[in-house]
């Protein structure tokens, strides 16, 4: 039987990749230090004899004893509100964590898949994204904590794979949302659907005409495993590549959630992207990859999703201990 180790297991993305693993046969090692993810979002396997969970930071040194096949490296702070409030640990998961997790593989001879995003591109200048463009990155503004350890990411992946020959793979995710978000990470989905749901405005920053592609987070589950099993050491995008403006999301989230359309605008965030879509043409011609869910379907899932647990993820955020990184910025 594979073993595959999953970190950031316990997030949103970690832990649909955990199930379709196991649906797929694997024994599974989870590892997570819950700083922006939820052990209930495993809550669902606590009697799964082919799951174990360990809460360790991936900075740290990883000591798993026995055979790995596999390991998937998706640890990392990941909205822009979590990676703001966690620069530092933001930039340890993608520089150190990788560095840990790259050596594992190494040591156990096992496979590596990397979570990179589209924010490598940064404020893109070619569109849509294909993999060969570099990017248009500011290393110095506050999303470079995040953009740069994931450049940082893909170097020192591309570097074990070519000096060290460990087999590799790179996912550049691209805005993908659904069930097991949390409620107030700050990202546009879960932002709008609360909104929606508490019946206050839609806060749209800037003028709303930045844009999007948004992906469901099952298509990405499948890519990221169709990727895993394929040879493709290149990086490839994943996600959906229909387009739209925030301005034209909040009033189709007003539509599905059967309100009138309140909105209230925001100054918009330093370095935001002012556009981004994925071309996914290697995905389709490598993996045979196609995104499935259209935005409307996937909206409604998670939507109802939030309707049903929406009381939870308020008392289990309420509960929380706040990111020590914020508490030491706040209080110094
Ligand atoms: P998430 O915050 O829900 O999950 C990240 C998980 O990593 C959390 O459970 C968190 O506790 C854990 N983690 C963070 N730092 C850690 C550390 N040092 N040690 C151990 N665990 C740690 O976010 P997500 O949306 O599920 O993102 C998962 C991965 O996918 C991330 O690497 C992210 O950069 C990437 N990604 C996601 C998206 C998206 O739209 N969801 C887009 C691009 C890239
Ligand atoms: N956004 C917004 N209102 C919100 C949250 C986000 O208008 O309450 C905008 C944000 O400025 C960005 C887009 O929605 O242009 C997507 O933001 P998100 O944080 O989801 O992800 P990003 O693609 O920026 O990483």
């Amino acid at each position: 039987m594979a073993f595959a180790v999953v970190t950031g297991a316990a997030g949103f993305l970690g832990s649909h990749l955990v199930d379709r693993l196991l649906r797929a046969g694997y024994q599974v090692l989870g590892i997570d230090n819950f700083v922006t993810g939820n052990p209930n979002n495993l809550a669902h396997l606590e009697r799964e004899p082919q799951f174990d969970l360990l809460a360790q930071d991936v900075s740290e040194f990883l000591d798993i004893p026995g055979k790995v096949d596999q390991i998937f490296h998706l640890a990392s702070p990941a909205s822009p509100v979590d990676y703001l409030n966690l620069p530092i640990q933001t930039l340890k998961a993608g520089a150190l964590g990788t560095y840990r997790a790259l050596g594992l593989a190494k040591a156990k001879g096992a496979s590596f898949l990397l979570a990179s995003t589209s924010e490598i591109y940064g404020d893109p200048l070619v569109h849509p994204q294909k993999e060969e463009y570099w990017g248009n990155v500011n290393p110095i503004g506050p999303r470079g904590v995040y953009d740069e350890a994931k450049r940082f990411a893909e170097a020192l992946t591309m570097a074990y794979h070519r000096h060290h020959g460990v087999k590799t793979h790179i996912v550049r995710i691209f805005n993908t949302y659904g069930p097991r978000m949390r409620l107030h990470d700050g990202r546009v989905v879960p932002a709008f659907i609360g909104q929606a749901l508490e019946g206050k405005p839609l806060t749209i920053f800037g003028d709303g005409s930045q844009t999007r592609s948004f992906c469901y987070c099952a298509d990405l589950i499948e890519g990221i495993f169709l990727l895993s099993q394929s040879p493709s050491a290149d990086p490839v995008n994943i996600g959906n590549p229909t387009e739209l403006s925030i301005l034209e999301f909040a009033r189709l989230i007003c539509r599905l959630a059967a309100i009138p359309e309140r909105l209230e605008h925001k100054p918009l965030p330093v370095d935001d992207p002012k556009q981004r879509r994925p071309d996914i043409s290697r995905a389709g011609k490598e993996l045979g990859w196609l995104p499935r869910v259209d935005l409307e379907t996937g909206l409604r899932e998670t939507i109802e999703w939030f309707r049903t647990h929406r009381p939870d993820a308020r008392k289990e955020e309420a509960a929380k201990p706040s990111h020590p990184e914020a508490t030491e910025r706040s209080s110094s």
